[in-house]
This record gives C-alpha cells, sequence and structure tokens, in this order.
C-alpha cells in the first residue's frame, strides 16, 4: 500500500504495534517490522542502559525501519533522547507532554516525529510543534488515555478534519475490520497494542497474557483520572482503586495507594491481583496468543478483503 504514513516510515502496511512498557521490547519491535509494519520498543519502562541494549538488539534483528516510544514524562528523558540521537533511530513516538520539548531537537537530527493525542486541540498543538504525523487514540485504548472520554468513532473523523499532516488511529483496533472502519474515517495508519500483548514475542508476563484471553466485555475500566488517566483491566487492585475514588480520595491518597512499580508488578511480574494490568477494551475479542508476524498478516488480509469487497448497497 502507498500512502503518505507507508512513504514517510518506509513500510509496507500501515500497522503500528504500540509502544507499551512491559511488552515492547526488541523481539516484538523487530517482529512486527519484520513482517511489513512499523515495531515500536517501549522506553517508558526502560532504564537508559536496557534501552540502548534493546535499540542494539532491534538494529540486529531487522534491516526495516522500526522507532521508539518516549512517554515525555520519563525521569530521564535527556539519556534516552541522546541514546536515540547516537543510535540512529529513525522514528520517535512522543506521548504524555508537551510536543515542543523535544520536536525541534529530534528533526535537526532527521528523525521523523509522530506524537500520541486523544484530542483535536492536542492535534492542532502537535501540529504548530513540527510533528511529522498523529496518533489519535480513542477512549477504548489501554493504559494511559486521556481525560475526555472521546471514543475512536468520534475522534479520528474530528482529528482528520482538524490537521493536515497524516491521523495514525489508535484504540479498540484489533482486527482488519476495525482497521478498515478507521482508515474510511480518515486515518492513514492504525496503532494497535492490546493484540501484540498477546504475541509470542511481547515480554508481557504469560498469566497477564492469559488473563486478556479470558477477558470478557465490561472488563476494563478508565481509571485514576485524578492522577494519569489509565485503562486497567479489573482486579482486586482496581477495586481497591475504584472504592477510593468514590469514597472522594484526595490525589494524594491515590498516589499512595498506587505506589511505585505496579505496572511492572502487574505486567511482567504476572500479579494478577496487586498489579496494574494496563489493557484496552478490545482484549475481550483476543483469543489466542501467536507471533507477532501471524497477527500483522491476519489484521492485514481481512482488511485487503473487506476493502476489495466493499459492502453491497
Ligand atoms: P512508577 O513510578 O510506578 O515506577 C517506575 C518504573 O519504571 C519502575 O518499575 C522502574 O523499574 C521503571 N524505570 C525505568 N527507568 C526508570 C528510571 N530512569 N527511573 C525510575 N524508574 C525507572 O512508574 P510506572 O511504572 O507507572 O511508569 C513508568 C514509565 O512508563 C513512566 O515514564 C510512564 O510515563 C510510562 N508509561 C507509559 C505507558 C505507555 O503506554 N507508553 C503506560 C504507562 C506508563 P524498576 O522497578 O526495575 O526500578
Amino acid at each position: 500500500m502507498q500512502n503518505r504514513i507507508c512513504r514517510l516510515f518506509n513500510i509496507e502496511k500501515p500497522i503500528i504495534q504500540a509502544g507499551m512498557i512491559w511488552a515492547s521490547g526488541w523481539e516484538l519491535a523487530a517482529a512486527v517490522s519484520n513482517a511489513g509494519g512499523l515495531g515500536i520498543i517501549g522506553a517508558g519502562s526502560m532504564y537508559p542502559g536496557v534501552l540502548e541494549e534493546q535499540i542494539k538488539k532491534c538494529q540486529q534483528a531487522t534491516s526495516k525501519p522500526f522507532a521508539v516510544n518516549l512517554p515525555l514524562l520519563y525521569p530521564d528523558i535527556d539519556q534516552h533522547i541522546q541514546t536515540i540521537i547516537k543510535l540512529k533511530v529513525p522514528i520517535v513516538f512522543t506521548s504524555a507532554g508537551n510536543p515542543k520539548t523535544y520536536t525541534h531537537l529530534l528533526k535537526e537530527h532527521g528523525i521523523r516525529v509522530v506524537h500520541v493525542v486523544s484530542s483535536s486541540k492536542f492535534a492542532l498543538k502537535a501540529q504548530e510543534a513540527g510533528v511529522d504525523a498523529i496518533v489519535a487514540e480513542g477512549f477504548e485504548a489501554g493504559g494511559h488515555n486521556g481525560r475526555e472520554e472521546t471514543t475512536t468513532l468520534c475522534l479520528i473523523p474530528a482529528v482528520c478534519d482538524a490537521v493536515a499532516i497524516p491521523v495514525i488511529a489508535a484504540g479498540g483496533i484489533a482486527s482488519g475490520k476495525s482497521m478498515y472502519a478507521v482508515m474510511v474515517l480518515g486515518a492513514e495508519a492504525v496503532q494497535i497494542g492490546s493484540r501484540f500483548v498477546c504475541s509470542e514475542e511481547s515480554s508481557s508476563h504469560i498469566a497477564f497474557k492469559k488473563a486478556i484471553l479470558n477477558a470478557q466485555e465490561g472488563d476494563t475500566k478508565l481509571s485514576l483520572k485524578e492522577l494519569t488517566p489509565v485503562r486497567l483491566l479489573k482486579n482486586i487492585f482496581a477495586t481497591k482503586v475504584q472504592e477510593a475514588e468514590l469514597a472522594g480520595a484526595s490525589k494524594e491518597t491515590l498516589t499512595n495507594l498506587l505506589g511505585r512499580g505496579r505496572a511492572k508488578k502487574g505486567m511482567f511480574e504476572g500479579d494478577l491481583e496487586e498489579g496494574e494490568l494496563e489493557i484496552g477494551q478490545v482484549s475481550s475479542m483476543i483469543k489466542d496468543i501467536k507471533p507477532a508476524k501471524e497477527i500483522v498478516a491476519e489484521i492485514w488480509n481481512d482488511f485487503l478483503n473487506i476493502a476489495n469487497n466493499p459492502i453491497k448497497i
């Protein structure tokens, strides 16, 4: 396929794997890129030395382009930026922060920059900051999310109307059908997270992957809106958060309840009761764990099948 996103990243299929903490290391990123999509290393959970090693391994495992996702609130962000520049990573996806801060510097080094937003207002700000493309992420998405609760169906056409640069749709997409739907709404690519957590190459704990396979409709909830909103699979920890929120807990109380390293505990160490389990609503549609290459092929073939046989009226 040839569109602005495929040309921008030099990829065959406009299928982008989200850079998820504790899931997206070099194995997953390289597998998705080798399958013709764009793989992303999720740097938010990696110490600087770990990111450097992950990028080098990814470069050995694929000759195709790949990206790094950088949450801008990461504590040692300058070190991550220097590593990315030094190792000539071609594409960076930034999230959770002001895109003005680093876009210029990254672009000076020839790096393509994409910023993740959850509203048209921030899409415009990202465009003004000079990014090359935008990920517009709807309410359905797992992990960190917007406060406004705008669904993908409403967000994508609004953002596509608001900006001139290409838009990548995220949130609730795990199949060729949903990919086709957002492309009709104006997106030029999809970013997919939850489906790739249940890949063989994702570094998430097997217990977390199995919990996703067992997830039913309604099993996730957007929590902690007073701090940083995050969509979690319901468990004992998420219930404690909900009870505290219903009781009117202060930010300080919620911060103490969250503590440190909950995401690692849940998604990487497999503590299904007390850990944070960040996953999207679409988890209820995920039924198997398979190689990333097969996930990309399945989504792409379903997409092509629908695109070549549109609904007849
Ligand atoms: P916490 O403050 O609760 O814990 C920090 C975690 O990050 C620890 O598990 C720690 O590993 C690890 N870590 C990696 N590098 C550093 C560093 N330089 N300094 C301190 N800790 C580090 O944060 P969270 O686990 O909730 O989030 C971690 C990061 O991931 C944040 O930057 C956040 O913005 C980002 N994030 C990104 C998401 C995404 O989807 N892209 C979703 C959620 C969070 P260890 O336990 O080994 O010390």
